[in-house]
Parts: structure tokens; sequence; C-alpha cells
């Protein structure tokens, strides 16, 4: 096997590919109902699209709703290995302005506070951000203390567009075709909503989406969501003596039903939980909204029996419909959808202990387009993109990290092999 040589020139290319896709404006909008949510989305698009052309991919198209496929072709005598997809989104994330970015680079950071802000003093510290010293040494990216850096996840378009480029010219690294394709939308939850499994045309996908280097994540939540309804009787305060049945107040005993060691602040790692996400409630009407996780699939059934049977439990003691409960469905662990291939692990976790990085592999507690993709026929685990801090000013990703990355997308289109 050839080693990489990832010299000087092509650290350059990655460096400078991040720092262009960082300064366009592509923040997406969860209160629009178009794909792209936001205008300024096309850009970046369509600066990608071109992009993909000029270095000579092949079959670089973008469709009406701006999503982006590409391909490097196989370099093999005998192309019948699977076809591996690597996947980001451009859009950043509406928490924070994403809009005139402008990214500083602090070549061997010293390991003292960064002053991202002269005028506002604006300052990234190891003090507050104890990873920081990790990267003593490094090359840093950060923001000027006015926006997000929006290294989720132009960091995983940039070391996937290199890793295509650096493949383009060393044909004598051989590998199978690889599926590239970029997304709109996945901060507002919808990137994986318009792709087009077919057309991309992957046997599986990998999303470079995640942060610190080394993650791998192929395990999410089991999501569903559940509303109970509480019915009361509004009368006259002054006439209401055994009568007025306040559901406002019937609410509240609900509420006290499920247990309360069992919510996102008082759980971890592969500790399921109800939340209650909002109580909108007057006499005759209480509305709860929950929503509902855990990794383990039967766990998860037996959480949503759980709550039912509380709401039955509840109907006994106040009377027969006083409560009702709605159940929705929202997405499953992508887990499940690894079993038989857990190949498509394994190449990952190798291709990572390759690039002489220690795998982390974690449960999202959460779920990502990965888990969508994953159940719309792409298998999809997700890797590190090397980004720190998503989502506001903080936000840094070192130029190492995002090397890395590149080896371990090279390291798995080596590595792909039929099973
Ligand atoms: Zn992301």
């Amino acid at each position: 096997m050839t080693s990489i040589d990832f010299n000087l020139d092509w650290k350059l290319k990655l460096q400078n590919r991040f720092i262009t896709y960082a300064k366009i404006y592509s923040t997406s909008d969860p209160e629009s109902e178009f794909t792209p949510s936001t205008p300024q989305q096309w850009d970046i698009a369509n600066y990608i699209f071109e992009e993909l052309k000029t270095l000579g991919l092949s079959d670089v198209s973008i469709d009406e709703n701006g999503y982006i496929y590409a391909y490097v072709p196989s370099n093999l005598e005998n192309d019948d290995e699977p076809v591996v997809g690597f996947i980001s989104h451009y859009d950043t994330s509406p928490d924070f302005n994403g809009k005139d970015v402008k990214p500083q680079i602090w070549d061997d950071y010293d390991g003292k506070d960064l002053v991202l802000n002269k005028e506002t003093g604006f300052t990234l510290s190891p003090s507050k951000f104890e990873t920081l010293k990790d990267y003593i040494g490094k090359t840093l990216i950060t923001t000027d203390g006015t926006s997000l850096l929006g290294a989720d996840d132009k960091a995983g378009i940039a070391e996937i567009v290199t890793a295509a480029e650096f493949l383009l010219a060393h044909p004598e690294i051989k590998h199978g075709k690889i599926a590239i394709g970029f997304t709109p939308d996945e901060e507002i939850g919808r990137g994986a909503h318009k792709f087009d499994v077919e057309k991309f045309g992957a046997e599986w996908a990998y999303t470079m989406d995640g942060s610190e280097v080394g993650e791998l994540e192929y395990e999410n939540f089991n999501a569903a969501g559940a509303v109970v309804k509480i019915h009361g009787l509004s009368v006259h305060p002054g006439y209401a003596y055994g009568k007025m049945v306040n559901s406002a107040l019937l609410a509240a005993d609900f509420i006290k039903m499920l247990p309360e060691n069992e919510t996102p602040g008082t759980t971890r790692e592969f500790e399921g939980f109800y939340h209650l996400m909002e109580v909108k409630a007057d006499i005759s009407e209480a509305k709860l909204q929950y929503i509902i996780r855990d990794h383990d699939s039967e766990k998860f059934e037996a959480r949503k029996k759980f709550i039912t049977d509380q709401v039955a439990e509840f109907n006994k003691k106040f009377g027969e419909g006083t409560a009702e409960i709605e159940i929705k469905e929202q997405y499953r662990n992508m887990k499940q959808q690894f079993e038989g291939k857990m190949h498509i692990i394994d190449i990952a976790e190798q291709a990572l202990k390759d690039a002489n990085i220690e795998p982390k592999i974690k449960a999202i507690r959460g779920g990502t387009d990965g888990a969508q993709l994953s159940y719309m026929g792409l298998p999809c685990p997700n890797i590190f993109a090397g980004g720190m801090n998503f989502h506001g000013p903080y936000e840094y990703v070192a130029l190492e990290s995002m090397e890395k990355a590149v080896k371990v997308i090279i390291n798995i289109a080596k590595a792909v092999k039929k099973k």
C-alpha cells in the first residue's frame, strides 16, 4: 500500500478551500418551506458545483433542490467493488450569525488565550474550553467572534473535495467508484429529505459531520413524540362548587406520574428519557408535549407503553376520557440497519487506525441525517470532520484535524472490497 504523502501544497489547498467555503453565507432557516430553505445557499451550492467540474470529477450534477452529486471513477481493472459514498452539508446553523464570516488562522497555537476580536475583546480561552490544550502546536482556524465558523459542515465538504482531488492526482492509489453528495438544510433537519438515494448509487456512505478527531457514530436514539391532552370543565368560579374540573391542575398530576429521574437532565450515554417540552393549559384543556428517546428498541417500545399505561391509569382515577394520548414515531436508531453489514463500521474503524487515529465510537444522543438515510436504504454512519464548539462564535477547527479526515476518506476508498 502506498502511504499518503499529504505535503504542504495539499495542506494549503485544504486550508484555502475551507476558508473559501466558510466565507460564503449559507445559513438555513427552519421557518422556510423551500428547498434550499434560503436563497443564499444557492451561492455556495453553485460554487461547489463549478469547482467539482473544474477538478474533473465525473457526472457532476446539481438538482432543483440544490443537492449536488459527483463521482470519482474506479481505477481498478475489474471494477466490481461496491460504490461507497461520502456526504456532508453546506448550510450552517441558524442558531448564530453566519453572515460575513471572517476566519482567522493561528499557526503553531501556543496554548494561551486567543483574542479573536481586539475591538470587543472576545476571547477563545483554554480556561473555558479545556480541549484547546490538545491543539498546542497545531494550526487553528477560528472566527472573529462575530459569527459562527461553519466548520459544521464546511470542514466535511473541504475534506471530501480535497480527498477526491488527491485521488484523481494519484492514480497509483487503487480504489473503486466513489460517490459524493452535498446537501442543503441539514441544520434544520431536512438534509436527507430530498436526497436521491437511487441516483447517488452507493451501496453505503459516510457523513463527514462529526466533531472531534476519531469520532465514529453508528447509533442514535429511537425517537417518538407524544401529545397528552387533558380535558377539564370550565365553570364560572363563583358557581364552580362540585362542578369545575381544572385541566391545568390535572396536568400537574399527570406530569408527576412520569419518572422524574428519566429526563434529559438526569440521563446520559445509553440512558433513555421522557422529555416534557411544552405545557399549554387553561381550565378546559391542557396539552403536554413530550419527546421519548431510547437507543434500545425494546426499551423504547416499553417507554411508549409506559406513558400510554399512565394515561389509562389517570383515566381510572379521574374518569374515562379525561386524558388522551397520541404518539408519533419520529426516527429510528440506525444501528438496526447495520445488522449483517458490520463491515461498513469495521472498514471505517480500520481506516481511522491506519491514519494513526484512535477510534472514539459513541452513541449519538439525538438523530442525524445519516440515520434518516439509513432508513432510506443508504446505511450511513457518521465520521468526525474536526470542528469544535459548533453553532456559535467559539467554533474552531484545526487544519491537522481536517487533514486526518482527508486521510480517513482516502483509507476507506482504498479499503472498500466486495463482501
Ligand atoms: Zn453538521
